[in-house]
């Protein structure tokens, strides 16, 4: 009787609980306005929902940098369950690059509720670069594995 109570397609069922985990499907501004020139995205990625924690993370990134930054010009996406996912530059957990005035932070799903993780790739963003100079990535802000686990007696 009800077609909506009917999914439209056989998706995945880790298509669904992905969508079941978001807790808010926030479209960014342009979001599936991706033109075909643009990088393409890691295998299986999709776009992140709103992540409630994300907001907090980012301003704490932004204290211990100095930096100031817009979160909204950040596109998520997730690839479900990962615990890496595949780029030019190897496996990886969290990859943040620039397309246009937009960018685009990609986490594999196992690390989506990472701080670290998550701050890291916020981190290249308010740089507005890839590389880890030590100054932010270290002696700041603390977002390298090592760095990460070692300033936790501090927090
Ligand atoms: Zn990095």
């Amino acid at each position: 009787m009800q077609n909506l109570s009917h999914p439209r397609h056989n998706r995945s069922t880790l298509a669904k609980r992905l969508r079941q985990l978001s807790f808010a499907v926030v479209a960014f501004g342009g979001c599936s306005a991706f033109s075909p020139s643009e990088p393409e995205l890691p295998a299986g990625a999709v776009p992140l929902g709103a992540q409630p924690s994300y907001t907090a993370w980012f301003e704490r990134t932004e204290a211990c940098s100095g930096l100031a930054g817009q979160f909204k010009q950040i596109q998520w996406f997730v690839v479900p369950d990962a615990e890496t996912f595949q780029t030019s530059a190897g496996p990886k957990v969290g990859m943040w690059e620039k397309v246009g005035n937009v960018a685009r932070i990609i986490i594999a799903g196992k690390y989506v509720g990472h701080e670290m993780v998550i701050r890291h790739e916020m981190l290249h963003h308010l740089l507005d670069r890839e590389g880890h100079p030590p100054e932010y990535f270290v002696t700041r802000c603390r977002l390298t594995w090592e760095s990460w686990s070692s300033g936790v007696a501090d927090r």
